[in-house]
């Protein structure tokens, strides 16, 4: 809360929060089971401070599971979340100070460009005058601002993700969570996103972000580490370029490899 006082609020608002304020994820030992079966276990892995940090493995390794314990829609069974010094293991998911963006956009069809965006800062009772600016400051940080008026449906899949991660950052959230928020995109445009969401990451610079996607060149690009998930198990972790020289187990160099 006192990180960015020296700047007046809306001379650069969005990145008035410095680096120094940024805050981490962390899972301790984090389990959890759906009709008595473990998808997720003994999960202990930190996202450091502004970091990105991308959970690649095949389908049904509990990625998603992981997210969402993060976003307070999964109870673990046991072991512990924190985000920056908070305990969030049993707070609900609007206390959390989080944005999440998933696959399918999940845009209100009925709803336009703006009032979208401003939907979830109204969900967090935010202040009338505060979400007003809030909206088109963060349709400009993702290239949308002139398509505030439209609906949903006259927009490309592209710009509806990009709408979708306008919502989520619109309400400064201390941590994001992407889950596949390309995967819905054709290659070519989802090359162009990727792009840029290394550059709103360059914008937000105290943005710790968790990133679950099964594209692994995504994962190269814009992650400062990867995990490698298998059965609901953290198999391995490191940066880009050492786990690709030294991959610390079979599975993790087969996996890898297979999809290069
Ligand atoms: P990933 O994201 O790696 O594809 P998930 O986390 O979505 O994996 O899923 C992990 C496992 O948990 C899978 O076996 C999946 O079927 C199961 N699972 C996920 N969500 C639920 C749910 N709501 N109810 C029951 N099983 C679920």
């Amino acid at each position: 809360s006192s990180a960015g006082t020296m700047v007046s609020e809306g001379a650069r608002p969005m990145t008035m929060a410095s680096a120094a304020s940024a805050k981490r994820i962390r899972f301790e030992d984090v389990s959890v089971a759906y009709n008595g079966l473990t998808v997720l276990d003994s999960l202990s892995l930190t996202v450091n401070p502004g970091e990105i940090v991308a959970l690649i493995g095949p389908s049904g390794s509990g990625k998603t599971t992981a997210l969402r314990a993060v976003a307070g829609f999964v109870r673990p069974a046991s072991g512990r979340i924190t985000i920056g010094d908070r305990d969030v293991t049993n707070l609900a998911p609007y206390d959390r100070d989080i944005g999440m963006v998933v696959q399918n956009y999940a845009l209100f069809p009925h709803m336009r460009v703006e009032e979208n965006v401003a939907f979830g800062l109204r969900a967090r009772r935010t202040a009338e005058d505060v979400s007003r600016a809030r909206v088109p400051e963060a349709l400009a940080m993702v290239g949308m601002s002139a398509y505030a008026k439209r609906y949903p449906r006259e927009l490309s899949g592209g710009q509806q993700q990009r709408v979708a991660i306008a919502r989520a950052i619109a309400i400064r959230p201390q941590v994001l969570l992407l889950d596949e928020p390309l995967s819905a995109l054709d290659a070519q445009i989802r090359r162009s996103m990727v792009d840029e969401l290394a550059r709103l990451h360059r914008d937000l610079p105290s943005l710790t972000v968790l990133y679950v996607t099964h594209d692994q060149s995504e994962a190269l690009t814009l992650a400062n580490h990867i995990g490698i998930m298998r059965d609901g198990k953290l198999r391995a972790f490191g940066d880009a370029q050492s786990l690709f020289r030294y991959p610390p187990n079979r599975f993790a160099a087969e996996f890898l490899g297979r999809a290069n």
